[in-house]
């Protein structure tokens, strides 16, 4: 059972979400992907279920939600995003990602 059943305050999911809109639109500059392949999304998806940390919970809505501070994202699509990466960085290759994007 997940730890952290809540998720951050609409305000802070908003900044997360603008966040997100401009990582995404720098890593398309960048390397022309938006999505990742089926098979990564079912894997990042299998790493959710299991969050190391028990962010991942189940909303009233049946919607998979992460609820770190720095995310509250809706799992099925936040782990579609070529973008994205996980806040604990427990996705495969996100610690590679964050050094990319934070390079220049
Ligand atoms: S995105 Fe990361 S922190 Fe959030 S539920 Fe998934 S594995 Fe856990």
């Amino acid at each position: 059972m997940s730890e952290h059943t809540d998720h951050p305050s609409l305000v802070r999911m908003a900044w997360n979400l603008t966040k997100a809109f401009a990582k995404a639109l720098v890593h398309y500059k960048r390397t022309g992907e938006i999505a990742v392949d089926r098979e990564e999304y079912v894997d990042r998806l299998r790493v959710c279920e299991d969050c190391p940390e028990g962010y991942f919970y189940v909303d009233k809505t049946k919607q998979l939600r992460c609820g770190h501070e720095d995310c509250g994202c809706y799992l099925e699509i936040k782990a579609g995003g070529a973008a994205e990466m996980c806040p604990i960085f427990a996705w495969l290759g996100d610690i590679e990602k964050y050094q990319e994007m934070n390079d220049g």
